[in-house]
């Protein structure tokens, strides 16, 4: 199946608004085994609207449209499919009445140009859309399908998910596909991409390589005719992906990594507290993004000021006489967030996030430590990137290192 994506709107070109719908469907396809091809951008003008479709038309057996189903004048996605495929609109009763009923019931008297959301033309279904006002299209002519959902995400990804995906699921056949995602920190993209190149050329399984906030992220895709088969194939794959890249994979799928640090941490009874240089207290917020947090979590400190760092038990000597701090001054933080802070485990982070007014000192330094009583853990990072992803990053490698020193406990 050749698909494609057209997304609709003059919004999207003036930049004022990025497609995600685009970007949400280019990723739910590998799932049904749809192959993508094109995905073109128009803005809310019927000609070169009807253009764009027909070419599509053409070349693709599936066509995905997003937006322009509201009302009003600028939203034209119905005429130009009907000016497409040379067919009538007429307003179709039950979907008028549906309309109707809509508004009525939130005390509205209709708009008579809603009217047209009411319209089909006779290749055409309607998907319904209980979100808003816009039915969708479910077009369906010599062989091939065009799709027409609403612009706006959340009504667009509940018509993705209810309605077209099961009309999917039964015309393309009784393949099963099955992905699984293996999440990993501490290898570059570029580097990552090289170390599994042997396993990127094959289709089936296929690989995806993501580049997410909290690392970097590997789906993997099977198809096949048995739920058995398609589960063989994915563990075979992901077995082999283990062997490369070993203790660098956090977690699978949904998993994150505040939420494993909390099973951790309540597994093994213990508590958490953080103190928080560079980080400006991030870390202490994502650890708190996970529900019933409090279970394991102390609080944390940002202890920005080297003033506050030594009120709190940090050596002087640790800090050099421009300012710059050193892995001795994340382990005395950490030492300090279990001590003083009162956690079972204590984290300490700090370094030099830029720009470079330090003398001799590299901008991107970091420096980790973890004190769990008996066992005590440092590491140091060199990221060269901008203060914002530099402050995630490190958040994120804090967690990473944190999963590792608890579980080597075991
Ligand atoms: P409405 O009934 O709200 O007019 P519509 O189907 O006509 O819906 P548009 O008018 O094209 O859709 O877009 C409505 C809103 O939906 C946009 O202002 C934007 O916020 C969002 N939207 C539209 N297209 C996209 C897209 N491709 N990606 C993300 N958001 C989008
Ligand atoms: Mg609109």
């Amino acid at each position: 199946m050749r698909a494609e994506i057209v997304s609709v709107g003059t919004e999207i070109l003036l930049g004022e608004i990025t497609d995600t719908n685009s970007a949400f469907l280019a990723g739910q396809f590998p799932l049904l085994g749809i192959d993508l091809y094109n995905i073109s951008t128009v803005g809310d003008n019927l000609n070169r609207l009807s253009e764009i479709l027909r070419r599509a038309w053409d070349r693709s057996d599936l066509v995905f449209t997003t937006g322009g189903l509201g009302p009003t004048e600028d939203d034209l996605t119905r005429e130009a499919i009907a000016h497409t495929l040379r067919e009538e609109m007429k307003v179709d009763p039950d979907l008028e009445k549906w309309l109707r009923d809509f508004f009525a019931s939130r005390s509205y008297a209709m708009p008579e140009r809603n009217l047209k959301q009411a319209t089909l033309i006779p290749s055409a279904k309607a998907l319904p859309n209980p979100r808003g006002t816009a039915p969708g299209w479910w077009v369906e002519k010599e062989g091939k399908i065009i799709i027409a959902m609403p612009g706006p995400p959340m009504e667009m990804n509940y018509m993705w998910q209810n309605e077209a995906v099961p009309r999917l699921k039964s015309r393309l056949g009784g393949d099963i596909i099955l992905s699984r995602t293996l999440k990993t920190f501490g290898i570059g993209e570029g580097s990552l991409d090289e170390m599994i190149s042997p396993h990127l050329g094959t289709s089936n399984p296929s690989i995806g390589v993501y580049t997410r906030m909290d690392g970097v992220h590997l789906r993997i895709t099977a198809k096949a005719q048995s739920r058995d088969e398609a589960q063989g194939l994915l563990a075979g794959k992901e077995a082999s992906i283990r062997e490369i890249l070993g203790g660098n994979i956090w977690g699978v799928d949904e998993e994150s990594l505040p939420s494993l640090i909390g099973d951790l941490l309540i597994s093994r009874r213990l508590s958490l507290a953080t103190m928080e240089s560079l980080t400006g207290g991030l870390l202490a917020n994502i650890i708190t993004d996970v529900p019933g947090s409090s279970a394991y979590f102390k609080g944390g400190l940002v202890a920005y000021s080297n003033e506050l760092k030594i009120a709190f038990g940090v050596d002087p000597q640790t800090i050099d006489r421009h300012g710059a701090v050193s892995p001795q001054t994340a382990e005395a933080m950490a030492r300090a967030a279990r001590e003083k802070l009162g956690g079972d485990v204590g984290i300490g982070v700090t370094g030099v996030a830029g720009p470079a007014e330090l003398e001799g000192r590299q901008t991107g330094t970091v420096h980790i430590a973890i004190d769990a009583g008996t066992k005590r853990a440092s590491f140091n990072h060199n990221y060269p990137f901008p203060r914002l992803r530099l402050k995630l990053i490190t958040a994120t490698a804090c967690l990473f290192r944190l999963r590792e020193v608890l579980q080597s406990q075991d």
